[in-house]
């Protein structure tokens, strides 16, 4: 009779919520973390992941993808391209709406063995069409619906999404985030509002925002909408929303993420306080990938991998507040989901979502999962654009 029904040997588990950083085997039984000990013996083990010379931590969180795939156009399928490449907890970031939800909920949510969360649009639709946005007619951002929606729902939806962007919301971006606010409000629960391209001026919005509310695409080089001046500075009224406890998301995405937006907030003190993908069919390929490319891109801005891995996991956990998961952080007792991480040294060039490169040399690849204490199989990274389900 073995104790454990998996050991994780070998590996350098790094788990920022606890601190630990030593060398550590991990015993899982059951779906549940059993033991975090310098030693456990292979033969206490129905089946060991050697992770010798690698990285333990807990289950990779990415806090914006869409996996909303025949009904949110930009969709990809979450098992394949989240847990499959080492993000055991993927947090859809508005594909889905209030009328869209149902849909949702059972074809998505309950079967993935990803753990799939959202934030609800505040537009009944999501984001039904790549190109025209869902805010275009105010009379489909209907807080109430939404609020509806996600209080018969809170073991999966984490809070609401907006879209500023002129070219998805018109002139009506600042009112849809009122809207999202708002709901907010009602049921406790974060607004995640995209911003980059806005009609009006970001601090507007930034000003309606508080604590726990998250700003996605922080480092968007697509301006007016970002929050960092032509003059490389970060903008008072979003040193004043992180004061105010506003969380700043990367949602990398295929236009909102620029190396020179990055360094120079870097440059000006001012870190991400989660690193997301905004994975969705267009950029998986190209230059997103998936987390772990993600991450690479701030190891080579200089944050240390602890950071890295804490911008992933516990910070994350922290802003989807669903409590008793154990989510972004290995705990003995808590629910299995742990990534193996090699770091792979290379010079390659990594491209942001302008198409300027960076030259970097350290990759960080996921080269074992697991989730709820059961080993899924690693897929290749895509390297060709996905097809669409839907035509056009
Ligand atoms: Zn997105």
């Amino acid at each position: 009779m073995t104790r454990f029904d998996l050991v994780v040997a070998g590996g350098t588990v790094i788990d920022p919520a606890s601190g630990l950083e030593d060398r550590r085997d991990v015993g899982i039984s059951d779906g549940r973390i059993a033991a975090i000990e310098p030693h456990l013996s292979g033969g206490d083990a129905a089946s060991v992941i050697d992770a010798t010379g690698r990285y333990v931590v807990p289950g990779l969180v990415d806090l914006h993808v869409h996996v909303y795939p025949g009904v949110a156009d930009l969709s990809v399928a979450p098992d394949p391209t989240c847990l499959g490449r080492g993000v055991t907890t993927a947090v859809d970031a508005g594909s889905v709406g209030a009328n869209t939800w149902p849909g949702f909920r059972r074809w998505i949510v309950d079967p993935s063995r990803t753990r799939v969360l959202a934030f609800l649009n505040i537009s009944l639709l999501g984001q039904v069409d790549t190109h025209l946005g869902e805010l275009h007619d105010l009379r489909f951002a209907d807080p109430e619906r939404a609020v509806k929606v996600a209080v018969a729902n809170p073991d999966a939806i984490v809070g609401f999404k907006v879209r500023l962007s002129g070219t998805l919301a018109g002139d009506n971006g600042l009112e849809g985030l009122r809207r999202g606010v708002w709901a907010g409000r009602a049921t406790g629960l974060p607004v995640m509002s995209h911003i980059g391209g806005t009609r009006f001026d970001i601090e507007a919005a930034l000003a309606l925002m508080g604590s726990r509310d998250i700003v996605t695409h922080a480092f968007t080089g697509w301006n007016p909408g970002g929050i960092v001046s032509d003059a490389g500075r970060v903008l008072p009224g979003a040193l004043d929303a992180r004061a105010r406890g506003v969380r700043f998301d990367v949602g990398h995405g295929a236009g909102s993420f620029s190396w020179a937006t990055a360094e120079a907030a870097l440059a000006d003190g001012f870190l991400p306080d989660t690193i997301s993908t905004d994975l969705h069919r267009f950029n998986i390929a190209s230059p997103v990938g998936d987390l772990a490319t993600t991450m690479s891109k701030f190891l080579h801005l200089g944050l240390p991998l602890p950071q890295v891995i804490a911008m992933t996991t516990s910070a994350p956990a922290s802003s989807l507040g669903v409590p008793g998961r154990g989510l972004g952080r290995l705990e003995v007792g808590g629910e299995a989901d742990l990534t193996v991480l090699a770091i792979e040294e290379e010079r390659r060039d990594l491209l942001d979502a302008l198409g300027v490169a960076r030259t970097v040399d350290r990759h960080l690849v996921p080269t074992a999962v697991v989730r709820a204490g059961r080993e899924v199989a690693i897929e290749p990274r895509v390297t060709e654009p996905p097809a669409g389900i839907s035509p056009g």
